[in-house]
């Protein structure tokens, strides 16, 4: 898509630290890397986020996910790695093409997750419920 900057890595208008390719995704190092080695997997498609990358996408995506992170895991010796997906802006997404970050973890390395937080009672339930009830609507 014109003016995205990471469809501009995929076409080579800008330049991106490319570590995998084939026919489905594209896995780049980012530009500002939480550990060294933090690398981007993107479908090779222009699509926003998760919801909208076409299942027949998914399988080629996933296995991109996989094979870019054991090599990062291997290139910088990490002793782990956290996958994750920013979608919409309110959960962090800055760049409206659909990427999953590989950030490789050291131990001790001093990097927080998110807090835990609680559900009032039957709360928990009742939102399984709903949510269930969804699985599977467009
Ligand atoms: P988001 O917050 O959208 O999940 O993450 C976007 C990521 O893209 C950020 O971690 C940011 O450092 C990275 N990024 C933004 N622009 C560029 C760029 O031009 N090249 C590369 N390699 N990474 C970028
Ligand atoms: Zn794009």
């Amino acid at each position: 898509m014109d003016g995205c900057i990471f469809c501009k890595i995929i076409k080579r208008e800008i330049p991106g630290s490319i570590v995998l390719e084939d026919d489905h995704v594209l896995a780049f190092l980012d530009v500002m890397p939480v550990n060294r080695g933090h690398c981007l997997v993107i479908p090779k498609g222009h699509y926003e986020t998760l919801q909208d990358v076409p299942d027949s996408e998914l399988p080629g995506l996933i296995r991109g996910v996989k094979k870019a992170a054991k090599a990062v895991k291997k290139a910088v010796s990490a002793d782990g790695y956290n996958v994750q997906m920013n979608n919409f802006e309110a959960a962090g997404q800055v760049v409206p093409h659909a990427h999953f970050h590989i950030v490789p973890r050291f131990s001790g390395d001093g990097l927080k997750l998110w807090p835990g937080g609680k559900y009032r009672e039957g709360e928990m339930q009742e939102l399984s419920k709903k949510i269930s009830s969804l699985v599977g609507q467009g």
